[in-house]
């Protein structure tokens, strides 16, 4: 990720890279611990407090499971969060998949 790029370094008060650096780190978005990769489509810069809150709430869940936790747990009851796998079936072209609806 470029400086120029990052999206939380004004909020975080970061002057410099090495700043910056000291105030956030990386996520997985697919958990190492479940198969994911160190592909940059897999990583994410986070707050460092923002970073340990995620993984407080949902530890190193996969996406349906998190899903499940926000819907039986935090989400308003009269809406469902779905987790929708993307370009999973290669046959589509679009890049959206049938939705996986979670209860
Ligand atoms: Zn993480």
């Amino acid at each position: 990720m470029s400086w120029g790029a990052t999206r939380f370094h004004d909020a975080l008060g970061a002057k410099n890279r090495k700043q910056y650096r000291e105030a956030t780190s990386t996520h997985h978005r697919k958990p190492r611990s479940i198969g994911g990769t160190n592909d940059p489509a897999n990583l994410s810069e986070l707050p460092r407090s923002r970073h340990a809150a995620w993984h407080t709430l949902f530890q190193n869940f996969d996406a349906e499971r998190i899903a499940v936790e926000i819907n039986t747990r935090y989400l308003d009851p009269e809406y469902v969060m779905v987790a929708e796998r993307r370009n999973h079936d290669a046959s589509r072209t679009d890049g959206v998949q049938p939705a996986l609806r979670i209860a």
